[in-house]
């Protein structure tokens, strides 16, 4: 048995057309449906459908065999400890940092609304700027608002939700999409179904 932890949302809805051509269609819609494992059409290939941010965790645990999450999540949580195969090219988009669309250029010491801990530190230092990092789990837009943060740091893709908050885009950190991961374990004790899937994704992604 293969078991898959895919992002739930916009990951896991970009990453079904993909699965499909492998033959996995899961049985159940988890939008509809309660269970926290997905059986698929295919009697050997498992899914859980999980937040974004525990696909990594599954993975290095060997909970699950494979994972399908962000590059940013996986920036995030250090995940020197899987194999990350294959970008899926599958939910694009970017991560930037975003301002009050009145705000003056940040300079001196900054305070940022984020969920991306390590990148802003990391980002803000590559920069030279001081900035004190404010976690969030959400809502990131509305910090600069009530006057939480300065700026944010959020992945943006159509711009509207910045938009519709009075913010604008500022400066790109880095482009974003998901990515195939791998428990390392798995991929020498199950080498032939994790290299067929592998391949199959392959096929399909070099076809679009
Ligand atoms: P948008 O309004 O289209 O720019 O989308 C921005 C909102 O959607 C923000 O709350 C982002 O955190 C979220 N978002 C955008 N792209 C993604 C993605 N690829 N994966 C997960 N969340 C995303």
């Amino acid at each position: 048995m293969l078991t898959i932890a895919v992002s739930k949302g916009r990951i896991y809805e970009d990453a079904l057309p993909l699965l499909a051509e492998a033959g996995i269609v899961p049985t159940d819609d988890p939008k509809t449906c309660r269970k926290l494992i997905l059986a698929t059409t295919r009697p050997d290939v498992q899914l859980v459908i999980i937040r974004a941010t525990d696909v990594p965790t599954f993975v290095e645990y060997g909970a699950a065999d494979l994972g399908i999450a962000g590059k940013d999540v996986l920036i995030e949580h250090g995940a020197e400890s899987l194999y990350e195969p294959l970008d899926l090219n599958i939910a694009c988009c970017r991560l930037m940092t975003a301002a009050h669309k009145d705000a003056p250029p940040l300079s001196g010491r900054i305070r940022v609304a984020t969920k991306y801990v390590k990148i802003a530190q990391n980002y803000f230092a590559s920069q030279g700027i001081q900035a004190e990092i404010i976690k969030l789990y959400g809502s990131m837009e509305l910090a600069p608002l009530v006057g939480l943060a300065d700026c944010i740091v959020d992945l943006v893709d159509t711009g509207n939700t910045l938009k519709a908050n009075d913010l604008e885009p500022r400066e790109l950190i880095m482009n974003i999409s998901s990515r195939l991961v791998v428990n390392k374990a798995a991929m020498k004790m199950k080498h032939e179904a994790i290299s067929a899937l592998l391949t199959q994704f392959e096929k399909t992604l070099a076809n679009r």
